[in-house]
């Protein structure tokens, strides 16, 4: 976990901060190009609130806080003094932003949001600030903000190059990173958790809440087969037995590096079908020998397969059914109109959650969902050893490929800027300097073969 930098190696920085108490209204405007920054001069009142800054840091070393307080309260004047009077000094605005830090380490709880807030403005307007990084980073990592304290810090390792400052921020982005890797699924509890269980209010028994279902395993199961069957019939599933063969090693591999998922064993099967589409369901998978074609390497092939088994990961289709039921839209139906007692019930909830994912796959799967299946995704590529960034790549490949009519995935899986976006932010937390697995024989040979 982050440690805060020591008083001494802190006390070396010139120091200082911004306008008004509050960072609403940042007085901070780095200077264009061919401006002289360093006019008007603020170094006097820097120094001024440097002299302030290190009696603080003084009192926090003896674990006085409240005396830290009054000097920082001190410095945090000063520094707005200078930022007043130099809007274009970084030292003042980026030294605003660790007064609010260190604030925050004397016991004020809001000290790392202000330190946070007033920093990513500083950082937005001044790019090149690499301490303004290192403090937005630690002031992320104080609120336990994984993401943006790996992100942050390793933008201040691009820009700073002071052993001290390295050391500082490596530590501090290690530490993040090992635990942003470690718990991505949040659904570990699943099973155990209300989301997985389907009530209903007994009008009859003082309006007691009963438990009507659990989801368990076998549930999602039951649900994945009645939609297959469904689906069946359309489907043309290939012999070819070599190309099933190396589907299934791949989809064991992703699974056996992601453990902690639901216990479902996978089936593959191969589907003959130009479209580029994949398929999962608890316990069974379909790949198209169209998105086997369209995959130029098996990394691409691996993070749409992740992709997809991310929404299983996610208990999508079950979470769908529970909030439809929930909601009483269907329940009400179901319980008034069929009068259904509890020996039929399972059978009527699996025909009535297959319908329900008959649904979602036909209309896709809302945003969220897809955000969820876009991260957890990511995770099962990347700790499979294979580069997750090829999964933002793969969409936007596809849609050029044909962006007058997308493809049947595109349909439900739209390469939009916003899905762009917030994929490649979120990658940028991943150790990516690694090497990582890109592709192999054997889905050459496999390419070679289905062409
Ligand atoms: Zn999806």
């Amino acid at each position: 976990m982050a440690r805060v930098r020591n008083a001494s190696i802190l006390a070396s920085f010139l120091l200082v901060g911004t306008a008004t108490a509050s960072p609403a209204q940042p007085p901070f405007k780095p200077a264009k190009a061919g401006v002289d920054a360093s006019k008007p001069d603020v170094l006097p009142i820097l120094k001024l609130t440097q002299v302030s800054f290190d009696a603080a840091l003084a009192a926090l070393t003896r674990q006085d806080n409240r005396a830290a307080r009054d000097h920082l309260r001190k410095a945090r004047e000063q520094a707005e003094k200078a930022l007043k009077t130099n809007p274009a000094s970084r030292d003042a605005a980026v030294g605003l932003g660790m007064i609010f830090f260190y604030e925050g380490v004397a016991g004020d709880r809001r000290g790392y949001e202000r330190a946070s807030d007033w920093l990513q403005k500083v950082v937005n307007a001044d790019p090149d600030a690499g301490q303004g990084y290192q403090y937005l980073a630690h002031a992320y990592g104080r609120q336990n903000r994984m993401h943006e304290t790996i992100v942050n810090a390793s933008l201040a390792l691009t820009l700073l190059t002071d052993t001290a400052s390295i050391r500082d921020l490596t530590q501090l982005k290690n530490g993040f990173q090992d635990v942003f890797l470690k718990n991505w699924y949040e659904y570990g509890q699943y099973y155990e958790s209300p989301a997985a269980k389907l009530t209903r209010i007994n009008a009859q028994n003082n309006y007691a809440i009963e438990l009507v279902a659990q989801i368990t395993p076998q549930f999602e199961q039951d649900l994945a087969a009645k939609g297959l069957q469904a689906l069946g019939p359309t489907l043309q599933i290939s012999q070819d037995a070599p190309t099933k063969q190396y589907l299934q090693k791949l989809v064991d591999k992703l699974l056996a590096k992601s453990p902690g998922g639901p216990p479902f064993t996978y089936t593959v099967d191969v589907v003959e079908s130009p479209a580029v589409n994949a398929m999962a369901f608890p316990g069974r998978i379909l790949v198209n020998t169209g998105l086997i074609r369209f995959c130029e390497s098996e990394a691409e092939l691996i993070t749409v397969l992740s992709h997809e088994i991310a929404h299983v990961y996610a208990h999508h289709s079950a979470r769908a059914l529970q909030s439809n039921w929930q909601k009483q839209q269907v329940a009400a139906t179901i319980l008034q109109a069929a009068n259904i007692n509890n020996s039929n019930l399972k059978e009527q909830l699996i025909t009535l959650g297959a319908s329900v994912g008959l649904e979602l796959l036909a209309r896709g799967y809302s945003r969220n969902e897809e955000k969820e299946a876009d991260k957890y995704g990511t995770h099962l590529a990347f700790n499979a050893g294979y580069n997750p960034t090829l999964m933002t790549k793969f969409f936007l490949r596809l849609y050029e490929a044909n962006p007058r009519q997308p493809f049947k995935w595109l349909s439900t899986h739209p390469p939009t800027t916003e899905r762009i976006e917030y994929t490649t932010a979120y990658l940028e937390a991943f150790p990516l300097e690694q090497e990582m697995q890109l592709d192999s024989q054997e889905f050459k040979d496999l390419k070679a073969r289905l062409k």
